[in-house]
């Protein structure tokens, strides 16, 4: 049995980076930058008015004055004309500012009469309502950077900087293979000694919500012919992750298949908990590798093992650090007895408090099988031994969302 220190440095050591793709903006949500994007313009292109109104020169705005209207100009357009004093020239939201002027008076506070404009107010700043030519950036200046998940709303910015095209890590892949003779899709109602598939559509979306593509294999039997067909096609995937199998039962023939099928078993047994049984091997193909995790039954053990384990491998495989979880202290608002002699994983309320500091409630929780504690749970704990911990002790906090 390794520490999870020693399971993170086998995972670092045995899972590559993905290559690049370049791939259309449209398709790029949710995918990580591989190279940084660079503005190719300014922004604003040109000084612009942010205002329907007039472009005026302020030193002309005195009370009562009333300036001849050289020429209307609409965004899209280039102004003809320079204002001298006494002149000013109408102006549309966008469109560039004409040579001379530099505020513009909204439309709302002049009063037009044929070629002349007259307004409602005695004095205008400069600049009010414009706003320089770079103001947001420069042609050269960088929007992002490598490593930003491209959102939905970053589009707009990236479509304005003529990024069309982006240079993204590949998507990996996952097949999902949860497996047991007593497992039921949730849509039956399990018979005796049933129980419904929770792991199965639990890893896909965390799967599907770390970015990848997901291979849904539904459920293999604990029959080695079945076993060992469902995983040969897994490997075609970047990564496998099967649940259960994995622990000491006569059923548990996972690690058994995998290796007959040409998996290399890195690690087996870590020591934490929940999930202590957790399994991870590599699989070299002609193509590259194909990366199995196999996560203990218990729900809750295969969401920790996913969440530590799988989820580093996710980082590595598109070049981030293994060890950015987001991982923070927080005040243990309770004292808590933690039994047993592995390093343990509770699951836990975390909030910001009226100070800087953060505090964290463990949940009441029956144990791996129990995933209910886990609806209201947004953290576990990290309870790095067994003792008793007291109201006030700043422990590790590992978010989950
Ligand atoms: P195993 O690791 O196969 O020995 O399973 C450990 C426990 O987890 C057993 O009680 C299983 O019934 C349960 N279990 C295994 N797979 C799943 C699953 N996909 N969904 C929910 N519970 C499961
Ligand atoms: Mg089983």
């Amino acid at each position: 049995m390794i520490t999870i220190e020693q399971a993170f440095k086998e995972i670092e050591s045995h899972v590559n980076v993905l290559g690049n793709e370049s791939v259309e903006l449209s398709d790029a949500v949710g995918r990580i930058l591989a190279e940084r994007v660079v503005a190719d313009v300014d922004s604003p292109p040109h000084r612009k008015s942010v205002m329907d109104g007039f472009a005026v020169r302020s030193s002309d705005i005195v009370p009562g004055c009333c300036l001849e209207v050289l020429e209307t100009i609409i965004a899209g357009a280039v102004p003809g004309k320079s204002l001298t004093p006494g002149s000013c020239s109408r102006i549309m939201t966008g469109a560039p500012m004409p040579e001379g002027a530099d505020a513009v008076v909204m439309i709302e506070n002049a009063k037009l009469d044929g070629g002349s404009v007259s307004f409602q107010i005695d004095a205008v700043d400069a600049s009010k309502h414009t706003l320089e030519k770079a103001a947001s950036f420069g042609k050269g200046d960088k929007i992002f950077d490598v490593q930003h998940r491209i959102r939905p709303l970053d589009v707009g910015l990236l479509a304005e900087v003529g990024a069309h095209r982006v240079v993204v890590k590949r998507q990996a892949s996952a097949a999902v293979l949860p497996t047991g003779n007593e497992l039921v899709s949730a849509d039956s109602l399990p018979g005796p000694g049933q129980i419904r598939n929770s792991n199965g559509p639990m890893l896909v979306a965390l799967i599907r919500n770390a970015g990848l593509v997901v291979n849904d294999l539904g459920v293999a039997r604990d029959d080695r012919d079945q076993l060992e067909k469902k995983v040969l096609q897994g490997l075609e995937s970047d990564f496998l992750v099967l649940s259960g199998g994995v622990s000491a039962g006569t059923m548990d023939l996972v690690p058994e298949i995998l290796q007959n099928n040409g998996v290399r078993q890195v690690f087996h047994k870590v020591r934490v908990k929940p999930g202590k049984p957790v399994w991870f091997g590599v699989k070299e193909k002609d193509n590259g590798k194909c990366f199995v995790f196999g996560l203990p039954g218990n729900p809750v053990s295969s969401l920790v093992g996913f969440e530590l384990f799988v989820k580093a491998a996710i980082r590595k495989i598109h070049g981030q650090s293994i060890d950015s979880a987001m991982e923070f202290k927080a005040n243990l608002t309770c004292e808590h007895k933690a039994r047993g002699d592995r390093p343990t994983y509770w699951p836990a309320v975390w909030r910001e408090s009226d100070t800087e500091v953060r505090d964290v409630t463990p949940l009441n929780w029956m144990g791996s099988s129990d995933l209910r504690a886990l609806g209201s749970a947004n953290a576990l704990i990290f309870f790095p031994g067994e003792g008793t911990y007291a109201a006030g002790d700043r422990l590790t906090v590992h978010p989950i969302s």
